[in-house]
């Protein structure tokens, strides 16, 4: 038997499609267009490739994209003065530093001066803190696409064992408070964690954001369970093309998982799809008007 393919670009679709109707609604009703600003510094080839997918997102939901480029060279007091003017402006809800930055800027810098409030990718302590705290925040978008994703296959998460590869601030630790919020019963694992096949093996939804190429085996997987890969990991195939393959050996896995998300077309799609849902809620919040009900 194979497993159950999690399609994330139809369902990143269906939920832009939603977006965009409910970006109209905002519009027309409250004569605001939701707006976001995104900042790229230096010229990173997958960070510029990341930037421009995410501004054309955004025009196609019906939103205001600021690109903002900016040398390699910049330093840290004027990306914050940029910053600072982003905050102050009624027509950007929220702001996106394209990370990784050069090594002249510190990043957490950059992210605490960021408004908590336009923090659309939901780095800023505060909204770390209020996701832990099990209070309404801004969750990164990574973790929010990897839940919907995993609420297409399941109805409730209640009791569930479910075992997390990778610890980043980025995807593996919220992605635990949204699984811990949905009553789920978490295992986070990393580099130093012993045994991991076995600790993997006891998963009915295992989650994988670590970077290494297709790590994951069949056999690290219990035979029915759900897998989603968050990996994106550009390698040389045999016929010595590049291509992209997650964090878990797919074509093996699928024999074996009762669902799983393949790469690309998986994780990915989801991940602008929830940056465009942080904004409209963002701006919604801003401007006091009723949120999206997505
Ligand atoms: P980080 O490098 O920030 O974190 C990797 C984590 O994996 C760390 O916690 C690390 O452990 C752990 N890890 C590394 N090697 C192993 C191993 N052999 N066994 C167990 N754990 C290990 O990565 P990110 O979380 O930012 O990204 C992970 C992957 O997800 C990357 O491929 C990235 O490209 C992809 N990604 C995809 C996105 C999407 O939209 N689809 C968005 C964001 C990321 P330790 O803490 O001990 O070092």
């Amino acid at each position: 038997m194979t497993a159950t393919i999690i399609d994330g670009k139809t369902i990143a679709a269906e939920l832009r499609g939603k977006i965009t109707a409910d970006v109209a609604r905002v519009t027309q009703a409250h004569g605001h267009v939701p707006g976001i600003a995104v900042v790229l510094v230096g010229e990173d080839p997958a960070s510029s490739v990341y930037v421009r997918t995410k501004a054309k997102a955004v025009a196609e939901a019906g939103m205001r994209a600021f690109d903002y480029k900016l040398p390699a060279t910049t330093s840290e007091a004027d990306l914050l003065a940029l910053i600072a003017k982003l905050n102050a402006d009624d027509n950007v809800n929220g702001i996106l530093v394209q990370l990784p930055l050069p090594p002249q800027i510190d990043a957490h810098k950059i992210i605490f001066a960021i408004d908590a409030a336009k923090d659309v990718d939901g780095f800023h302590p505060i909204n770390v803190g209020r996701l832990a705290s099990g209070l309404p925040a801004l969750v990164p978008c990574t973790p929010l696409g990897c839940l919907r994703l995993v609420k297409s296959v399941h109805s409730t998460l209640a009791g569930m064992e479910a075992v997390v590869v990778g610890r980043s601030n980025t995807v593996g630790k919220p992605v635990t408070q949204l699984l811990l919020k949905e009553n789920a019963t978490v295992t986070v694992t990393h580099s130093k964690t012993r045994d991991l096949p076995a600790v993997c093996r006891r998963a009915d939804l295992l989650i994988v954001a670590i970077g290494k190429p297709e790590l994951v085996r069949a056999d690290w997987i219990k035979p029915g369970a759900t897998v989603i890969d968050v990996g994106i990991n550009r390698v040389t195939g045999d016929d010595g093309k590049p291509r992209i393959v997650g964090d878990v050996a797919f074509e093996e896995a699928v024999q074996v998982a009762g669902a799983i998300t393949p790469v690309p077309g998986g994780v990915g799609p989801m991940t602008i799809a929830c940056l465009l849902l942080n904004t409209l809620r963002a701006g919604c919040v801003q401007k006091g008007i009723l949120g999206p009900k997505i």
